[in-house]
Parts: C-alpha cells; structure tokens; sequence
C-alpha cells in the first residue's frame, strides 16, 4: 500500500479533468481526492503501489481532450487510510492563474445525441458537454464558472442540474450545460429585425439559403455571413456587398467526404480539419469542381473548415456541398458579435439574419492554418487557440506587448506563458482600435496580468504605438520590426542563443527611419545587429505603390536602366501610359512622396507586374501569391543577386535579377518559368549569404520570420538547402510568421532589455 500526492497543471480547469480523474480512480479501487487549487489540480491516491503507477501513466497518457499537461509532480507520502475517492471542493481560493480552455468543436457525443430521436437534446442547437462547446468567447470574469459567463441569464433545469452535479455524468460542471427547456434559442428575422414567426428558423435558413439568400448566422465567436457556395450569383452578391472583390472566401462542407468532392484533403489535413480547434485549413482544389469560381478566384486552394457547432451541423443537414462562411463584417472591420450590432452594421449585406440569445463576449476569428511539409503553418491564431499560451523555456515579467498595424493581436506575458490574443485584425479605423482596447481590458483581467512594461513598434503612425504611448505610468520599451519577427520565432521554438535571423515582409519601421522588409539580422532575444539587406529601393506615392505593383516594377526598372527604361519592349509598358509613368518617374527622380524601402514584398510585387500577372491588387499579399501559384516547378535555373558591401552591412542589389527577367520576358520565357527562377534566386541568395556568415562567425542556427514565409516554396526550398548545408533553421508553427506574431516577439525583447 502506498499514497501519493500528484500535482498537475497546464489546462486542467473546466476541462473536465476532476470527473476524469475520479472515474480512473473508482475503476482502479483507489481512494483519496481530486481537487482544484492555485496552480491546477492536485490527486492524493492510496491503494496498491502498482495501480498508481498506472493510474499516473493512464493520466500521461489519455488526458482528456481539452486538457493540456504542462507538468505532473508526483510525491510519496504517509498513509491516511481513506475509504473512498471523492471530488473535494477547492480546498484553497481558486486564485486566477489557473489557464481557461479555448472554444471547443462539438464532440461526437455531443453529435450523437443530436442526431437521435429519441435524446431529449435531439436538434438542440446548443448541445455542450465538459469535452466541448464555447469556453474563452463567452467568459467575462474568472474562475470559469457559469455565473461569470454569458450563460449566466439562463438558470438550468431541473434534468440540467442534476447532470450538471452528477461526477460521473459527461455533463458535470459543464459551466454551458443547456436543453430546449431552460437554454439559449435561436430565431430568424428579416433585414428590418422582425422575427419570422411559425417557421423553424433552421429549416428555413436551409430555404433561403438554398434560393440564395445572403444569411448572417451568429455563430460561436462572431457572425458568418453564409451563402450556397455552388450558386455564382448568390457568392457575387455576397462580394458586391460586402466590399470584398478577390479576397478567397472560406467555405463549410458537412464532412471530409463530401468535402473531398472539390477539394483534395492528405490525412494531414484532414486530422487538423476535425481537430478540436477546427480551423480553417487551406487545402489543394480539385479540378472540375462544383464550387462557384468567385469563391477563390486564381487561387489554387480553398479555405476549408468542417461545422464545429450543433448550429453548424443542423445548417450543413440541408444537403449543401459546401456553404460560403465568411466573416460577418465590412472588410477590414471587426466581426459582429452583438444581434443589434448585426443587424445594424449588416444591414444591406445579408437577407436575413439567424440569431440566438446567448451573448458572445469577445469576438473570436475563425483560425487559419496551412500545412506545410505536413506540419502546421499558421496564418492566422484565432478561435480554438486563443488562449492557450505559448510556453517559454525563460521566466518573463508581466508585459503588454501591443503588436503591429496589421494583422494585430497584442501578447500578454507572466512567468513562463506568453498568452497571444486572437486576431484583431487591421487597426486602421475605430471600430478596430475598440476591439483592441477591449481585448486588452478583457485578457489583462482574466489572466489577472499586471503588465509593469508595454511593448510596441518603433513606427510613430501605429495606432497600437500610439496606444503604448499614451499608457500613463508604465515603462515603455520600443521594439524594432523585424527584430520582434526573429524573437517570435525564436521563443516559439525555445531558442535562446544567437541566430541568422532572415526576416522577409512587406513593411517595417526600420532604425535609419527607412521602410525595412528584406532584413538578415545577427539576433537573440535581447539584442539585434542589421547585417544585410535589399537595396533601397523608392516606393513611388508611398501607400498607393502598396496597391499598384506597377508602380514598383517601374521603380525597379528605372534602378535598372535610368531614364532607357522607356526604350525596353515590355507589355508592362504598353499597359501604363506613358503620361502616367512619367509622373511616377518625375515622383522618384524629385523623391516626392518616394519613401525608400528594402522590402521583400514589393520585391515580389515588382516581378508579379512584370511578368503580367497582377498591375492592382484587391488584398494584401495578391500579387506575390499569385506569382508563388504560377510556378512551374520543374526549373531549377536562377537570377543573379549582386552583393555589394557597405561598410558593416551587405547590400542585396537585385538590379542584375531584373535586368535578366527583362531579358527572359523579351526571349518569351513563360511567367511559371520566371517565377521559378525568382524564387530560386532568392533561395540561392539567402543560402549564400549565410555560408559567408558562418565562415566570419561560426553561427549555424537560422531562424525564419516575416510575412514572405507564407510562400510555401520558399520556405520550403530555403529550409531543405539550409539544411543541407548544415544549418539549424527554426521556422514558425504555433504562431503566425506575418505581423499576426509579432507581439510575442516584442513581449520576450522588452522584458530582457528592460533588465539593461
Ligand atoms: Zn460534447
Ligand atoms: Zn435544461
Ligand atoms: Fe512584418
């Protein structure tokens, strides 16, 4: 006989774990407790020394679902003697430490019950269980108990709250636990508000949809707006509406199977799918498919993601193959939450609006994520991860790290956890800066963070700088960009020493005031040093040249040739006229509204323009992943990129690379074969670069951040070369490589260099 104290933490709260642990105990004959406290749970057992050995590698080994073990402790002590095993009340103030699960897809129990008859939950569109169900979106206050979330205003029935109280029930402390007789319903209501009354608002859903009707459907951590994604008039009404000409829309198949009719799922992709998070993954499409072609035009993927509520699946029961599910907002603002808010901002999108009465608390994104080389890239980390935080191998001070301008979410940090918040999204207008503020509100209260120092970008027009700066009393600790990049990846790899850091992006505020965005930084999670870059390059009409790669493939090509630029035979130069392109050469030779930038991105902008591809782009990003889509794969042929040295730093000239495209587009080379080429030089030139770097500093770890490492063959291409040659490369999975993971970056810098 033998006793043993086990202390476990990690996600262990309102995850089901105490029912867990007393059904292991009682089938084990061992007798103690299990019980919340400060830092997770805490067992005592007695009984046969070997049963306990295998009730702790039973714990190890088959936690439940939503649980995440950070550590188990395990001490042997004196005997007590007990006669049973119980599930004793917190024995000590549940202090607020303790981690809240994410949102969570509906389990197959859960499923079950929904589909059966003769299950007094049958069709109930909130059906929950201790597994699954809504979590971090309809929390207000902490501990996670029912009275501190949005499910407060419904009081459980009878049937409800025996279960709810029941150890052994699947429902015990379930803190959503609902039915038809005491739950949240849902109702439908036309575009004025008015309730459609004496229809099943499902059924009826399933009808307009089916006639193509624009839906909003209020969903776990947001609004959607649906539509049938095989009808091209009702998915162009969609876009008219709501502003979104190109930008691929998300869609929702009742299952892999039916799903595998336009799209093709690898077993990877299919496990990430039906994961517990389920989020949006980007998958192959197949050829001659039947989903409209305005879903995601000249793009080779769809964004696909399976129901993750009984909402969901009740919808997907209408027999669709598959459904539009984009984000219930205006593009570029924050997703609806609120019925009156909907049907206000919404108005004039959607037909009809399918609501229901339970409150969302915070607006949650669908997650989006790629596989690549079958493991996880995120895109965007949202719903189902938020907020689970990011473990560190270091011990942090509280921080707020308040992230970039794009693709903005803030990191919060304390002891060894960096909590990243869910998508913010683009803080250019009101609407967005709110939401950030009252995601700062909301996570600093319920992970009971005191940040003593914020952290922001050194970019002076950032509302989120601005916000740091505004932060009265605090320590402010500005981060470099691209810094913070290379230090997001490096903390979500765990990696504490000195790497090449490659950080490729769009656009950064850089140290000489310039626009950085193709940087090789010697870095660590204190310091940086610049050591190579692209040339400057003038930006021509600044944020205009962002959403015209013409005007940076004639910026490249007056680099390239001066003033005999107009002499090439270029179709580029035919689709420009020639008054306008003089006013964009008079603009850069004057350097008037001319910024200079050493970005990567507009790099990519500059070729996709030249080789015809793209002149306007309609989102972030369009050009560059068109040119990575056109790519003929088989070439292995490659540009020049001169390295010229300026002092300390190396300077990436990629003049001679345009002057040679200029040539393969006169010889008629094929857009793919260019394309190829491109992004073979680029392998060719950071691979190069960091050979010359280990020869003068012995340093063979490499870490990859920035937006660029979304393109899957240079990620890929540039890792097995690395990697070839002996390099350790650390690239991004738990986190996005774009700006969506800069904060963690920023947290980690500000909390060593403000020890300085
Ligand atoms: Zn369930
Ligand atoms: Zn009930
Ligand atoms: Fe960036």
């Amino acid at each position: 006989m033998s006793r043993a104290r086990i202390q476990i933490t990690g996600i262990v709260q309102g995850v089901g774990f105490r029912p867990f642990i007393y059904q292991l105990a009682i089938g084990s004959r061992l007798c103690g407790f299990v019980a919340n406290n400060s830092s997770g749970v805490e067992i005592e057992v007695e009984g046969d020394e070997e049963k306990i050995e295998d009730f702790i590698g039973e714990i190890k080994s088959n936690p439940p679902p939503l649980a995440r073990i950070t550590s188990i402790t395990v001490d042997f002590i004196p005997l007590n003697s007990d006669s049973s095993f119980v599930i004793k009340e917190s024995i000590v103030q549940e202090e607020r430490t303790a981690l809240i699960s994410p949102d969570i897809a509906i389990c197959s129990d859960c499923l079950r019950e929904l589909f059966d008859p003769s299950d007094r939950r049958y069709g109930y569109p909130f059906i929950n269980c201790t597994n699954c169900g809504p979590r971090y979106t309809i929390i207000k206050d902490i501990p996670y108990d029912r009275k501190f979330t949005s499910m407060d205003s419904f009081k459980m029935c009878p049937a409800c709250q025996r279960e709810y109280e029941d150890p052994s029930n699947r429902r015990f402390h379930a803190q959503p636990n609902a039915c038809w007789e005491c739950g949240p319903r849902v109702f439908l209501v036309d575009g004025k508000g008015n309730e459609l009354v004496g229809v099943d608002p499902v059924k009826e859903t399933i009808s307009l949809l089916k006639k193509g009707a624009v839906i909003a459907i209020k969903g776990l951590g947001g609004f959607h707006l649906a539509v049938d994604a095989t009808n091209d008039e009702a998915v162009l009404a969609l876009r008219r509406r709501k502003l979104r000409e190109e930008k691929p829309l998300a869609i929702m198949s009742a299952d892999c199977r039916k799903a595998e009719e336009f799209a093709v799922i690898e077993p990877e992709e299919r496990g990430l799918l039906e994961s517990p998070q389920h989020p949006i993954v980007l998958v192959r499409k197949r050829e001659g498919n039947r989903i409209s072609p305005y879903v995601a035009p000249r793009n080779p993927c769809f964004g696909l993601l399976l129901p993750y509520t009984p909402l969901h699946h009740l919808i997907l029961q209408g027999d669709f193959l598959a459904l539009v599910m984009t984000s219930g907002n205006l593009s570029e603002e924050p997703i609806c939450i609120y019925n009156k808010e909907a049907l206000e901002r919404l108005a004039g999108i959607a037909d009809y609006f399918l609501l229901h009465n339970r409150d969302i608390y915070l607006r949650t994104d669908d997650s989006v994520v790629r596989l690549v080389e079958r493991k996880p890239l995120m895109v965007r980390r949202s719903r189902g991860y938020v907020p689970q935080p990011i473990l560190l191998p270091m011990e942090l001070k509280q921080v707020l790290a308040c992230g970039a301008e794009a693709k903005n979410t803030i990191c919060l940090t304390k002891g060894n956890r960096a909590f990243l918040s869910q998508h913010i999204g683009e803080l250019e207008n009101l609407e967005s800066l709110s939401f950030f503020e009252e995601s700062i509100a909301h996570l600093t209260r319920i992970l009971q963070i005191e940040p003593e120092l914020i952290a922001y970008d050194l970019h002076p027009d950032y509302l989120s700088t601005k916000y740091a700066l505004s932060c009265q009393g605090k320590r402010l600790y500005g981060v470099q960009h691209h810094h913070a990049h290379i230090a997001s990846c490096l903390a979500e790899n765990r990696v504490e020493d000195s790497v090449l850091g490659i950080a490729l992006d769009g656009s950064g505020y850089g140290l000489d005031g310039k626009i950085w965005g193709g940087e090789v930084l010697v870095a660590d999670l204190r310091r940086t040093r610049r050591v190579g870059h692209f040339r400057y390059i003038p930006l021509p009409g600044g944020a205009a040249a962002v959403r015209e790669p013409w005007r940076m493939a004639l910026s490249y090509l007056y680099a390239a040739y001066g003033a005999e630029y107009t002499d090439l035979k270029l179709s580029l130069l035919s689709r420009i006229p020639e008054r306008t392109r003089q006013i964009i050469v008079k603009m850069i030779q004057q350097e008037i509204n001319s910024p200079l930038t050493s970005s990567c991105g507009r790099l990519f902008d500059a070729v996709a323009a030249l080789v015809g591809l793209r002149d306007y782009i309609r989102f972030e990003g369009q050009a560059a992943m068109e040119l990575e889509a056109t790519i003929s794969s088989e070439e292995e042929g490659y540009y020049p990129i001169s390295l010229e040295q300026e002092g300390e730093l190396t300077i990436f000239s990629p003049l001679p690379m345009i002057r040679r495209i200029v040539e393969d587009i006169n010889k008629g080379e094929l857009p793919g074969v260019i394309s190829a080429k491109f992004h073979n030089s680029l392998v060719q030139l950071f691979a190069d670069f960091c050979l010359k770097l280990r020869e003068e500093t012995g340093m063979e770890k490499v870490a990859f951040s920035g937006g660029v490492f979304q393109n899957m063959y240079l990620l890929t291409h540039l890792t097995s070369r690395l990697e070839q040659l002996g390099f350790q490369v650390y690239t991004h999975s738990q986190i996005p490589p774009n700006d969506g993971g800069l904060a963690l970056g920023q947290a980690v810098i500000a909390s060593y260099g403000a020890d300085k």
